[in-house]
């Protein structure tokens, strides 16, 4: 497995990968990585030869009063699991290099960065949707993986590529679970015991949601204010929100249609979470 730091170095290891017949695959993530990653690194290694996985912590998605400092960055480690997933190459970029002194060419989207997770993070999907823009110029990817956990960002980058007729596909991969329900993520390390255990009612509320129109609730803002209203009776957790949206615009709807997404984000302490899921009326 290549460890590249320079964007001259992916480049030329793509190319070789592309001389050589292959399909490039490229997962795009901030390190610290768990069995959420590596579930898009499987999907990228059945859809594509030569798997890249790029590791950039991006300071332009990151509001300053944001964890950009405390990010984890745990390197070695997510080096060697990538070697054992048999990834071919891990692109390691330094900030300068993306960001140089003069940078000043942004990506931004009309509608998707203003709702929900844009209207809590301003500036957040400028920083997602420019990082991406430029990860998928140097590398080229035939293909690209992410995650369903982060629903809106998938939502916004599939809309990219689409408005700017970018050629690799996008392959959406389900949300990976610890074994009670909590979605993985790189900040679920922020959560004290205590806090770990308040944080398993945002699953357990989407779980509550999926049951409500299953059992044939229609009414879009009864369901809402009961998910809210779990939400705010968990110790611990202050919901930002906890909505029914529709799963390609995410725009509101008016009744219970088919099929919706459920979106929560919440503090639990200070750590920000967020999780979704996908329900399909009866
Ligand atoms: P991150 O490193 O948090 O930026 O995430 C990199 C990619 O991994 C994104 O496409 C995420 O949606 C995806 N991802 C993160 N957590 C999970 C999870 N629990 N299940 C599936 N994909 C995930």
């Amino acid at each position: 497995m290549h460890a590249l730091s320079t964007i001259a170095d992916i480049r030329t290891a793509v190319a070789a990968a592309r001389l050589a017949g292959q399909r490039i695959g490229c997962v795009p993530t901030m390190g610290a990585l768990h069995a959420g990653h590596l579930s898009l690194i499987d999907e990228a290694h059945r859809r594509a030869d030569f798997v890249i996985v790029t590791i950039f912590v991006n300071p332009s998605q990151f509001a300053p009063t944001e964890d950009l400092d405390q990010y984890p960055r745990p390197l070695e480690d997510d080096l060697s699991r990538c070697r054992h997933a048999g990834v071919q190459a891990v692109f390691v970029p330094e900030a300068d290099a993306l960001y140089p002194p003069q940078f000043e060419t942004w990506v931004d989207l009309d509608h998707l960065p203003t709702i929900l997770e844009g209207a809590s993070r301003p500036g957040h999907f400028r920083g997602v949707a420019t990082i991406v823009l430029k990860l998928f110029n140097i590398v080229q990817p035939d293909v690209a993986c992410f995650g369903a956990k982060d629903y809106q960002q998938q939502t916004l980058i599939r809309r990219m590529c689409m408005d700017l007729n970018l050629p690799t596909e996008i392959a959406v991969c389900p949300i990976i679970r610890e074994s009670d329900g909590l979605a993985m993520s790189s900040r679920n390390a922020y959560l004290s015991p205590e806090e770990r255990t308040a944080a398993l009612s945002i699953s357990m509320v989407l779980h509550m949601a999926e049951e409500l129109v299953d059992g044939g609730i229609n009414d879009v803002r009864e369901v809402e204010s009961t998910m809210l209203a779990h939400l705010q009776a968990t110790e611990r957790v202050e919901p930002e929100y906890a909505v029914l949206r529709h799963p390609d615009t995410l725009r509101e709807l008016t009744d219970v249609g088919s099929p919706m997404v459920a979106l929560i984000a919440a503090r639990v302490g200070k750590t920000r979470l967020i999780d979704n899921a996908l329900l399909t009326p009866p």
